[in-house]
């Protein structure tokens, strides 16, 4: 699309979203031209806290759909949409709710916390929810001596266990696009830019390894949290170890600073199949809409209350 047929359609957005009286959300890894269009960008926690106080009649999600399932749990009474009802996520597809139960068996009496990328079925099942942003005060807030499921990120839940120091059970499963980046392409990039602050997420195949290996300079951060270090740090390089849609927020929150990304291939796919055009389609025909059953959203949305109020 050119810069003017984009213009147009954003305006077209902008026109259909006021006259459904609906509020655009946009997760940090969509498209630039779908986050330019939104009325709120951020992580999973910030649209959450959105999505529970917008005063809009529906709520278009531009993300995946594990996100526009805890929108509509936080606001059952409002439509929620999704441009494309494929947009997955495969660390969301790595537990089920069986295989959360059968694991609950195992471990009588534990704490379930479940990473916010899980079906609303597996949040259901679980005590609490938490983002990466929130991940650690949700952890100190559970008793000491209280034993806790953790799931279902590997690498988040061995860098809580390092910024803990307690002992979880941490459930195997993996994203395909953070661990995709390994700590050679980290190693390339100490040694290319030495001088520049690197800010890895978490969930990343290398955070592990840059807790041990990183210096100085290294940061385990949630997407929310990159944008205020850059905005604090008096550093003007900064490279980046999450999807590479944060590049375009933080280019444009961060002025005059450099970001670059430590593997250019660092792409959600899932991210990627909302478009400006189906932003557009589902305003106009009103698709396509994302329900949870009544009872799982009951139950979750005590998992999901929970996150929000720990900050
Ligand atoms: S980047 Fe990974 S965790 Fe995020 S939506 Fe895509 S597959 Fe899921």
């Amino acid at each position: 699309m050119t810069i003017e047929t984009i213009a147009v359609m954003q305006d077209e957005v902008r026109a259909l979203a006021r006259e459904r009286d609906a509020v655009i959300l946009a997760h940090n890894y969509q498209v630039p031209e779908v986050q330019d269009i939104a009325d709120y960008v951020g992580d999973s926690l910030g649209l959450s806290r959105e999505a529970a106080a917008t005063d809009a009649s529906a709520i278009v999600f531009c993300g995946v759909h594990f996100m526009a399932e805890t929108a509509k749990i936080l606001s059952p009474d409002k439509t929620v949409l999704i441009p494309d009802l494929d947009a997955g996520c495969s660390l969301a597809a790595s537990i089920t709710a069986d295989q959360l139960r059968e694991w609950k068996a195992e471990h009588p009496g534990a704490v379930v916390v479940s990473y916010v990328n899980t079906t609303a079925e597996v949040k259901s099942e679980s005590d609490y929810c938490c983002t990466s942003g929130n991940a650690k005060a949700v952890v100190d807030a559970i008793p000491e001596d209280q034993e806790i499921l953790f799931l279902p990120d590997l690498y988040l839940g061995i860098w809580l266990e390092k910024v803990t120091g307690r002992k979880l059970n941490v459930w195997m499963g993996e994203c395909h696009v953070h661990a995709g980046i390994r700590p050679a392409d980290i190693e390339r990039w100490q040694a290319e830019a030495p001088d520049a602050e690197l800010l890895v997420h978490p969930e990343c195949g290398c955070a592990s390894q840059c807790m041990a290996f990183g210096n100085d300079n290294t940061h385990i951060l949630g997407t929310e949290s990159m944008i205020r270090f850059a905005k604090e740090s008096p550093k003007q390089r900064f490279l980046i170890a999450t999807e590479t849609g944060i590049l375009h927020r933080l280019r444009k929150d961060v002025p005059g600073k450099t970001f670059e990304a430590v593997s250019e291939d660092a792409i959600c796919k899932y991210m990627k199949m909302i478009t400006l055009e189906k932003l557009r389609d589902s305003l106009r025909d009103w698709k396509f809409e994302v329900t949870v059953e009544p009872e799982i959203a009951a139950k979750a949305r005590l998992a999901i209350e929970r996150m929000v109020a720990i900050g």
